[in-house]
């Protein structure tokens, strides 16, 4: 199985923070139909941020946390999220922030990982999403698109499938899951308040949520 490095994680970042800026009028459109108009002003700016923290942790100017060293897992996952906590505000950004706390604290390699692992990983962090905001799937949020993906994914993983056949397996539902969202009500989040009216467009963080799939299925397969 190819492994996921800690390289491809930090290149898989990177990459997050070019989509993201490529993408943020896109996801603030979303956001203005349902929302107030900020989920891709606030991922870009959280993931620019994020991108400049681990480049001045790979220049060896920060320690990593809890004693991991500068260059485990677990201090990345946990630079990541307290990084987009500061810096996303919004809904989204406890989320997020969230969702890469709980990876750092559930991933057991430092530097090296198969998929069945990154997909327990992606488990921890979306439960942590869960218990945060109280959502369930069918709500209209970014649980539309990761708990569809994380079957497709689970399922892949247990058949002996390859990091690359788990993430495009997970793509595959999370696109049909982002689009099942056109149609849903919020019950969840700003968007709820708008009740029948939110019907008829697509959930913004369901969309950024694909975006950040699709994205690893192309760098951590
Ligand atoms: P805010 O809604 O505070 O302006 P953002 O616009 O950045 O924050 O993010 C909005 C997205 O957050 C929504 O499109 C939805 O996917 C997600 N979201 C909102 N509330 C919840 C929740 N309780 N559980 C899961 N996701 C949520
Ligand atoms: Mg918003």
């Amino acid at each position: 199985m190819n492994m996921v490095t800690i390289d491809k994680v930090k290149d898989w970042l990177f990459a997050l923070s070019d989509i993201y800026s490529e993408n943020r009028e896109y996801l603030t459109e979303l956001d203005s139909a349902i929302g107030d108009a900020d989920h891709g002003i606030n991922l870009d700016r959280g993931f620019s941020a994020v991108r400049a923290e681990i480049e001045k942790m790979s220049s060896g100017g920060v320690q990593g946390a809890a004693g991991q060293g500068p260059d485990s897992f677990s201090s990345l996952f946990k630079t990541v999220s307290m990084t987009l906590i500061k810096t996303v505000g919004g809904a989204s950004g406890a989320l997020l922030g969230t969702f890469f706390l709980r990876i750092s604290q559930a991933v057991k390699s430092e530097k090296e990982m198969d998929g069945r692992e990154l997909v327990s990983l992606f488990e921890k962090g979306v439960e942590g999403i869960k218990m945060r905001g109280h959502a369930e799937e069918g709500d209209k949020t970014m649980l539309d698109t990761w708990l569809p993906a994380l079957r497709a994914m689970g399922d892949a993983a247990s058949s002996g499938g390859s990091t690359g056949e788990i993430l495009s397996a997970g793509l595959k539902n999370a696109e049909a899951g982002m689009n099942a969202t056109k149609d849903m009500k919020a019950l969840k989040g700003r968007a709820s308040y708008l009740g029948e009216r939110s019907i008829g467009h697509l959930d913004p963080g369901a969309v950024s949520s694909c975006l950040m799939i699709k994205t690893a299925s192309e760098i951590l397969r």
